[in-house]
């Protein structure tokens, strides 16, 4: 559906798109960096990389794609602070997810049901069956959900999406509906680390209601804003210019084709195809050859 080369295994789920993460790590792919690591970039060239964002060390974001063909486990990423209790070089992990495919039916669990308290979820995380105190929700190609660290969350079967998340690796099961790993055993559950990272308050979650806005080559809308990043969806129906800003940009091809220029060069933009591109890049443009729809993603500093 992506596009995406894998190897022979049977399970793959997920395509780390851009990362700076000991778990997985971006490589420059072509220009005169190419096989540099993203943690070099960061390091050597932060002023064009990061722009206004430059003096921290690690790169901000880590952009994926998911491909859950079974529920995934029921999970819960800790918040900043608590990241740091369990490994001092992980970063809180709130995550927002851009649905690309769903089949008919397909759901998620988003949140919890209103007043769930610790007790009640862990007895009946003890049963084997969280099931009735789960937010489910029908989810549809175009939704967007937002789930801050602390949000208990799974993605059910037949859905295929875009993700946007802090820099971290760090995931605590609640559950996993019973089922082995590819050598036929349960994985490990992190029952109390992942009542302590709950949010208790944050109650069921629903897709967002962005507002439509359109320009004279498409229209767009902001999906999320947040502390750590900021989503904004384009359809882009004839050449644009994006704004120029002194600050990385991620730009997502969700559909559609078309070229990506800028001051320094040109990238082709097809779906699945995941370009940052650095603060220094100047004339950012997008010229579809068929309609495009894509993410556009900033980093820190975009609260609503
Ligand atoms: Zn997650």
């Amino acid at each position: 559906m992506l596009g995406k080369v894998i190897g022979e295994e049977s399970d793959y789920a997920e395509s780390w798109e851009i990362a700076d993460h000991a778990d997985g790590m971006s490589i420059v792919a072509d220009g005169p960096m190419a096989g540099l690591t993203l943690t070099q970039i960061v390091a050597r060239y932060p002023e064009a990389l990061l722009g206004r964002q430059s003096g921290i060390c690690q790169f901000p974001l880590l952009i994926k794609f998911l491909d859950a063909n079974d529920w995934l486990s029921l999970q819960v990423h800790p918040n900043d602070a608590l990241a740091k209790n369990y490994n001092a070089r992980e970063n809180g992990k709130t995550e927002a997810w851009v649905i690309l495919h769903a089949e008919p039916g397909s759901q998620i669990c988003a949140g919890l049901k209103n007043g769930v308290t610790s007790e009640q979820l862990k007895s009946a995380v003890l049963a084997g069956h969280p099931e009735d105190l789960l937010n489910m929700v029908s989810v549809k190609p175009g939704d967007c959900v937002f789930v801050p660290a602390g949000t208990v969350h799974a993605l059910g079967p037949g859905i295929v999406l875009a993700e946007v998340q802090q820099q971290s690796n760090l995931t605590f099961r609640l559950h996993d509906w019973g089922r082995l790993d590819t050598n036929g055993k349960p994985r490990p559950l992190h029952l109390q680390e992942s009542l302590d990272c709950t949010d208790f308050h944050r109650g069921p979650v629903q897709p967002v209601q962005p507002k439509v806005q359109t320009s004279g080559s498409g229209s767009w809308e902001d999906l999320v804003r947040c502390p750590y990043f900021m989503i904004r969806r384009h359809r882009v129906e004839s050449r644009v210019m994006l704004d120029d800003r002194n600050e990385f940009r991620i730009l997502m091809t969700l559909s559609g084709k078309g070229t990506l220029q800028t001051s320094t060069g040109q990238q082709v933009m097809e779906k699945g195809t995941t370009i940052l591109v650095p603060a220094c890049s100047k004339a950012v443009q997008v010229i579809p050859e068929t309609s495009v729809t894509l993410l556009e993603i900033f980093g820190p500093g975009h609260d609503a």
